[in-house]
């Protein structure tokens, strides 16, 4: 059991440069990305109690393997693994072992999150490489440890060549004059995405489902010369909830809009709605969908978030107070011109959740549920280029209708 201090939480590196040598491996090596082939992986136990974890991989690559608590789980990352052809069912299951999940995390790196039921420790970690053929085995196996030697030993290991974007700056309470010839700045915020597929329904996810109307709706606020759109992603790739709420600082947003299409079980939810931030949930559902969020981030990600500091607490508050009422402006104009358009909208249009990608003090900040892949109706609409042509349509002129209004209301304060 002594070889389990060795290699927990540390980090295992192998160059695929040293095989560009061998025959019929330069191509692979050339592109940098390696393929899992789903029968050579898959989970086996052995008679200890111990599990291990195979991964087949088509060429050798850098990675290393780490786990965390709260939830317990196993992470190992890639530079860089093709997924495709792997479902998590393929890998079989083994004792203790809970969900798995895998994807790109960010360009040029995947991550494979493993939860553990029971509490399992690295014992060995390695990566082979077949000399002839190129490829190469990834074996990690686990071991029962007590909980006091997990706590001790798991923990995300500290290199920047690894690690999330630097969290977010603290929102300034002072707004610079933006001159008036500028665009209005558009943030638009796919939800979910890379190892966070967010809501499966059928052959849908809810990760593509967002990107795909993202990309559209960006397309027809260009298209009206009055907007500077910026995605926070624009391909399959996870994005930390932070990190949204960073992008939408960093480039100026005047307005932020996150993009979900969630799947609720209670309630039979239909139809669009439009989430505005507050500390008190209006109802359970809403609460449920803001947790899971935060979990889904938590799982997928590296949570690196502090204790909360009381002064940056003051300050965003201050300014939420400016910011609310132009959060609330905007999301009844959409509510409405979303009615007009699609007819389909929530019993319950508007509500309100601690949703963590709400929290840019200073830029009015909307979730918008375009509808519910639980449903069958929504899942029918979503999946209709025209149908979305309308739900972008609305979104555009509740923002056009927006910018008129709001700019009038701080013209009169200013006075
Ligand atoms: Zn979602």
């Amino acid at each position: 059991m002594s070889r389990i201090t060795a290699t927990l939480c540390a980090i295992f590196w192998t160059l695929a440069a040293s095989f560009a040598g061998a025959p019929g491996a330069q191509a692979q090596t050339l592109s940098g990305l390696a393929r899992v082939d789903a029968a050579t992986s898959g989970f086996s136990e052995g008679w200890r109690g111990e599990v291990t974890l195979s991964l087949g991989l088509s060429q050798g690559v850098p990675w290393r393997v780490f786990q965390l608590e709260t939830p317990r789980r196993l992470v190992l990352d890639f530079r860089e693994v093709d997924w495709r052809g792997l479902e998590p069912e393929a890998l079989g299951s083994a004792e203790g072992i809970g969900a798995v999940r895998f994807g790109q995390f960010r360009p040029g790196w995947s991550r494979m999150v493993i939860e553990l039921e029971a509490v399992l420790g690295v014992e060995t970690a390695a990566l082979t490489v077949d000399e002839v053929s190129g490829g190469a085995q990834v074996q990690v196996t686990l071991v029962p440890v007590s909980q006091d030697r997990y706590g001790a030993l798991a923990g995300a290991p500290r290199d920047p060549r690894w690690d999330l974007p630097e969290p977010a700056r603290v929102a300034t309470t002072t707004e610079p004059t933006r001159p008036d010839w500028a665009p209005i700045v558009v943030v638009i915020d796919p939800g979910h995405g890379g190892i966070d597929p967010g809501a499966e329904r059928d052959d849908v996810n809810e990760k593509t489902l967002m990107l795909r109307f993202g990309r559209e709706l960006r397309d027809t606020l260009r298209r009206t010369g009055a907007f500077e759109v910026v995605l926070t992603r624009d391909e399959d790739v996870f994005v930390s909830l932070e990190r949204r709420v960073s992008i939408a600082h960093d480039v100026g947003a005047d307005i932020f809009i996150s993009l979900h299409a969630d799947a609720l079980s209670e309630g039979h939810a239909t139809g669009a709605t439009v989430y505005t931030l507050s500390d008190e949930a209006s109802d359970r559902a809403s609460e449920i969908l803001a947790e899971r969020h935060d979990r889904a981030d938590i799982l997928a990600g590296v949570d690196l978030s502090q204790a909360d500091d009381e002064v940056a607490d003051v300050l965003l508050d201050l300014a939420r107070l400016e910011t609310q009422p132009r959060t609330e402006l905007f999301a009844d104009m959409l509510v409405a011109r979303i009615a007009e358009a699609t007819g389909s909208l929530n019993k319950k249009p508007l509500r309100h959740a601690g949703f963590s990608v709400l929290k840019a003090a200073d830029v009015p900040s909307v979730l918008l549920e375009v509808g519910f892949l639980s449903s069958a109706q929504d899942l029918e609409r979503l999946t209709d280029p025209n149908w979305r042509a309308l739900m972008a349509g609305a979104v555009r002129d509740a923002l056009l209708a927006w910018v008129e209004e709001d700019e009038a209301m701080r013209a009169l304060l200013r006075q």
